[in-house]
């Protein structure tokens, strides 16, 4: 199963991936950065790395 790691440095918090999320699995953390908080409902759909603007999500294989 691929999951979204992101790269804090490229995410602006734009929050798109947020809101596109099929299975509301990202949120904003403390610093307004997108993360992954629910990865047991990430089914590896890839929208977020799509639609993220910056190209600060990546899908990597994860266990
Ligand atoms: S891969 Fe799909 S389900 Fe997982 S966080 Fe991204 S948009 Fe949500
Ligand atoms: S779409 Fe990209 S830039 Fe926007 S909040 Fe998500 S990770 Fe950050």
């Amino acid at each position: 199963m691929e999951r979204p790691v992101i790269d804090r440095e490229e995410c602006t918090g734009c929050g798109i991936c947020i809101d596109e999320c099929p299975n509301e699995c990202l949120e904003f953390d403390s610093e307004d950065i997108a993360t992954l908080v629910n990865a047991e409902a990430c089914d590896g759909c890839g929208t977020c790395e799509e639609v993220c603007p910056t190209e600060a999500i990546t899908m990597e294989e994860s266990g």
